[in-house]
């Protein structure tokens, strides 16, 4: 990496944080060649502090680090892009980031998918979505759903019919979400559990 810390103020780089997997940005710090050297050494993120007038490994008190994923400087060798695994939370106020910014993982297309079928919770009678519809009739009318879409995947699996497969795969995650939202949660606090079970 060609890094010219001599040519920003007082040698410091700023440093956006980003979580490595929610790739949401968590903080903002300051980096000297020598809090770069540490970070690099020690795969803790250490900064030079402008109050402390010190390196500060962030997590020193506290406990809560960030793990080094990846560090890069961008297109014109100025500002470091961080990517980290934090552990714990990293606002010093006990918050996951220091904008309070939502830390959700994303999953791209589903998570579109899920604020509108959210969306048509929230509004259920209000027009005559399909969606809606179903969240009128109550949790059971949507859990019943779930178990025939289930049902048909079944069948369509010992078939050789791939598009009807799919299609009744879809048919069986699209439910799934509306049950998931049905009973308050997504898809997200799914992913959580098997995450822990990885452990
Ligand atoms: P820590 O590095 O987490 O042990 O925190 C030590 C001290 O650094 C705290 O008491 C704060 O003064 C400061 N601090 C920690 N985290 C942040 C942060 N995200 N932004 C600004 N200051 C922080
Ligand atoms: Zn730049
Ligand atoms: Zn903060
Ligand atoms: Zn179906």
């Amino acid at each position: 990496m060609n890094i010219d810390f001599s040519k920003s103020a007082h040698g410091l780089i700023p440093a956006i944080i980003q979580d490595n997997e929610t790739k949401t940005v968590l903080m903002l710090g300051y980096m000297n060649a020598e809090a770069y050297q540490k970070t690099i050494d020690t795969q803790k993120v250490t900064f030079f502090s402008r109050s402390k007038q010190r390196l500060w490994t962030k997590g020193e008190e506290s406990g809560n680090f960030l793990n080094l994923v990846d560090i890069k400087i961008d297109c014109d060798n100025d500002t470091f892009l961080v990517k980290v695994n934090p552990v714990g939370p990293t606002c010093h106020k006990g918050t996951d980031n220091c904008w309070q910014e939502s830390n959700n993982q994303e999953y791209g297309f589903i998570s579109k998918l899920e604020n509108t079928i959210k969306n048509r919770k929230e509004n259920a009678s209000s027009d005559k979505s399909y969606v809606a519809s179903l969240f009128e009739k109550g949790i059971n009318k949507i859990a019943q759903k779930v178990g025939e879409e289930a049902v048909e995947v079944v069948i369509e699996a010992k078939d050789n019919n791939d598009h009807l497969f799919l299609s009744e795969s879809a048919d069986l995650l699209f439910h799934y979400l509306i049950l998931l939202q049905a009973k308050g949660f997504q898809l997200n606090d799914v992913v959580s559990i098997l995450k822990e079970r990885e452990k």
